[in-house]
């Protein structure tokens, strides 16, 4: 019976279980295979891990604050996620640990085409901006980063740019009128916070842009409202889970993520 899990702290608001059980259930892997939540605190973390393989998990997905951590104390790692600094899925194979991300890939997936060529803003300078910035430049677009802490923006732009051409710059005032792709990254509007009061964004400005909020909740996030009343393609946070549990479901499984039914568990 192989095992799958998300780690987290906490983790029981995931939507993780839901999503990847249904795609079991739709591969028919629904009788052998099973996606649980494991609350782990940080200090139990790495010990929880190590045990995983010998109680017969071939896997898991990793969620905060653990992204860190996991890529730390896996074996070997992907190229993505070492470049990130953190890893979202881990595969528990032959004793030994090897760490991936998909978060990257995952916001590509959600994207409605390639952002090859075109002026990308990134908001925030934490670990979904990393794996975003990371995304977004392996994918050809060019790479502006703005955070409320400027100077993290700074060290984040250049530590990823010293290793991938990002053709942007870290910005203490964008625009929001001269970007094609608009990504929030940052916490804003996980406790009800106005977007506008924080970020450097207007409601008034939005054009025919894409325009995706990491963020997600049971309502569409007050980001996203404005956004698609300018005129913007938008995309939330519950497709960006979807995408990045898809290509984790891929890697554990082999088997291609029955998608709709992974988008439908998630917002039921
Ligand atoms: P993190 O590393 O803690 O970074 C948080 C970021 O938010 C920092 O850039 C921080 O700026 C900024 N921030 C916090 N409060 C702010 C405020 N009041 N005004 C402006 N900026 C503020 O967190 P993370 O891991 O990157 O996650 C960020 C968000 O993305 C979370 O809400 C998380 O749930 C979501 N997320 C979603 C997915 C998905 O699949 N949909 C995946 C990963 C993460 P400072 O540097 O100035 O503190």
């Amino acid at each position: 019976m192989p095992r799958l899990a998300v780690l987290g702290h906490p983790v029981g608001h995931s939507r993780s279980p839901a999503m990847q059980n249904a795609a079991l259930a739709e591969l028919g892997l629904g009788e052998e295979w099973s996606y649980e939540a494991i609350d782990a605190a940080p200090d139990a973390f790495e010990a929880r891990v190590r045990r995983m393989a010998d109680e017969g998990f071939v896997g898991a997905n990793v969620t905060i604050p653990h992204k860190g951590a996991a890529l730390a104390l896996a074996d070997e790692s992907s190229e993505i996620a070492g470049k990130v600094g953190a890893a979202n899925t881990l595969v528990f194979e032959r004793g030994s640990i090897r760490a991936d991300n998909t978060d990257a890939g995952g916001l590509l997936r959600a994207l409605p085409g390639s952002p090859r060529g075109r002026r990308a803003l990134v908001l925030g300078a934490g670990g979904a901006a990393r794996a975003a910035i990371w995304g977004l430049a392996q994918a050809g677009a060019a790479v502006y980063v703005w955070n409320r802490t400027p100077a993290r923006a700074d060290a984040t732009y250049a530590e990823i740019a010293a290793h991938i051409e990002l053709g942007g710059a870290a910005e203490e005032s964008p625009r929001q009128e001269d970007y094609g792709i608009v990504v929030n990254t940052t916490s804003v509007g996980l406790h009800g916070e106005d977007p506008f009061a924080h970020l450097p964004l207007s409601p008034a400005k939005f054009a025919d842009q894409v325009v995706v909020d990491m963020v997600y909740g049971k309502e569409p996030s007050a980001l996203l409202n404005a956004a698609e009343r300018g005129g913007a393609h938008t995309v939330d946070g519950l497709e960006v889970l979807v995408q990045q549990g898809a290509l984790s479901l891929e890697i554990w499984t082999g088997c291609e993520a029955p998608i709709e039914v992974m988008r439908a568990a998630a917002r039921a």
